[in-house]
């Protein structure tokens, strides 16, 4: 008996793959404890590629911001909140979706998305970090493990579409009828058990991590309320984060009472949240007219810094209505200012960019990094410029250089793509354009770039074999999809 047990773990470890569980479970063999102490049947190793999973197939259904600059912000704001939990060990993702509704989520494998409605929805940073506290807390507290052993059941792709659909809650209608049908046929229960008692710790845990992390524990009972609110305006749904959080009126008021025990004091907003707001309300705006009116309205109000970051986002706003030149001023007035910015020089170089002032921008980029080395933002810019003006050998190297110190996004393997187009090498081109659709949850278009690479390797022996393994690796992912 022991040794069976010690055979199944070393199955799951050695194999790690997520479509062994049916068979287990048809088998009733006895799994051992792996993991944390409340028994859980995933391993870390299963989470981590379910987890994997789950968000490539939240690429092929959402928006899910690309923007280095955005990505930077709610990756650190998440990283400093998530370093003074109680398990610090654990691995966290964060990212942004490009959606007006309000609206938070914890995927496996520590994946938290948070729409840039809710961003905006916050009106002090501490309010965005409260939910972001609250999401982390669901994490290190195992609230969401039901549901992921649930979804163990099912194979890789059909569980990360499943979860997708699941975690999403309002929206499951829009992610797919097949994900919902596999969900039932394995009679799962597919709304998550919010219940009150974990909700209430996730606020509880949640506030510990605020305070721990610099941040004001008195955000979240004001949070809370202010999202409530935000549904009593007439015809407004109520926002997607309260439907999987219930706020209730007792919550509230639990959660007042425990914040009004921190002594009271101010929070400063960071720089940055107050750039990104900016940037995500242009990026965000219904369309980019109502962004323009936006920033006139609110152009010369406030504090001196809150009317530079104004002229920032009006300057953003004036680029979207194809009126760079325009920004260009405003933009380097900003940049003068704030030497130590590199949203300012980034920007003024896009503007560049737009007018078509080539030599003007790439040189903009050349000096800033120099000043901001390894700045993502920057660099890629810096590669979509040499792209635009045929410098593919060159963006080629950076994207090299660029890949081997941050995880690859589908975007970056898309200038992959167009830096081999450019140098004419048809194959690589389209093995990187396939890495780009399965990195964005598209496997079968990932499967036919693949082919066409093969058609075109030629007699390029290492390249051959690389993409024969790659297309092996997912057809057999394909197969397994197929199968449930
Ligand atoms: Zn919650």
């Amino acid at each position: 008996m022991k040794f069976d047990k010690l055979l199944a773990s070393l199955l799951i470890l050695s194999l790690g793959s997520l479509a062994l569980q049916p068979a287990l479970a048809q088998n009733n063999i006895e799994l051992p404890d792996i993991g944390d102490s409340t028994g859980t049947l995933m391993t870390p190793q299963q989470e981590r590629e379910l987890g994997e999973a789950f968000y490539r197939k939240l690429h092929s259904q959402l928006d899910i911001s690309q923007d280095p600059e955005v990505n930077d912000y709610i990756q650190s704001i998440g990283q400093k909140l998530a370093a003074s939990s109680d398990t610090p060990a654990q691995t966290f993702h964060f990212f942004v979706v490009g959606e007006p509704a309000i609206n938070a989520f914890a995927g496996p494998g520590g994946y938290i998305g948070v729409n840039s409605g809710l961003i905006l929805t916050s009106e002090a940073e501490s309010e965005l970090a409260s939910v972001l506290a609250h999401e982390i807390a669901h994490v290190t507290q195992r609230h969401l493990l039901q549901t992921f052993q649930a979804a163990g059941r099912l194979s890789l792709p059909t569980a990360a579409a499943m979860l997708a659909a699941v975690l999403l809650g309002a929206k499951s209608g829009q992610l797919g009828q097949a994900a919902l049908i596999a969900a039932q046929a394995a009679s799962l229960q597919y709304q998550i058990n919010f219940t009150r008692d974990n909700e209430a710790e996730a606020d509880r845990v949640g506030m510990q991590i605020l305070s721990k992390s610099d941040f004001d524990p008195r955000a979240m009972p004001t949070f809370f309320e202010r999202m409530q609110q935000s549904t009593r305006f007439a015809g407004r749904q109520l926002p997607e984060f309260l439907l999987t959080h219930p706020v209730t009126v007792s919550r509230i008021s639990d959660t007042r009472g425990r914040a009004e025990q921190f002594a009271y004091r101010q929070y400063p907003d960071s720089f940055a949240y107050q750039i990104v707001r900016a940037k995500l309300r242009v990026q965000t705006a219904a369309n980019p007219r109502s962004a323009l009116d936006y920033f006139k309205a609110v152009s010369g109000q406030g504090t001196k810094l809150q009317q530079d970051v104004s002229a920032y986002g009006l300057a953003l706003a004036l680029i979207a209505n194809t009126r760079a030149r325009d920004a260009k001023p405003i933009l380097q007035k900003l940049m003068d200012a704030y030497p130590d910015q590199s949203h300012f020089v980034n920007a003024l170089a896009t503007a560049e960019l737009e007018t078509k002032s080539y030599p003007r921008a790439i040189q903009l980029y050349e000096t800033a990094l120099q000043r901001f080395p390894d700045n993502r933002a920057l660099t890629l810019n810096y590669v979509r410029a040499l792209l635009t003006t045929r410098k593919a050998q060159q963006a080629r190297k950076l994207l090299q250089e660029y890949a081997r110190r941050h995880p690859p996004t589908p975007e970056v393997y898309n200038l992959m793509a167009q830096a081999y187009s450019q140098l004419g090498n048809d194959a690589e081109s389209h093995r990187y354009v396939a890495e780009s659709y399965y990195a964005s949850g598209q496997n079968r278009a990932a499967i036919l770039q693949l082919r066409l690479a093969k058609k075109t390797a030629g007699d390029n022996f290492y390249l051959n074999s690389v993409i024969e393994e790659r297309l092996k690796q997912l057809l057999a992912e394909e197969e397994e999809r197929r199968k449930q």
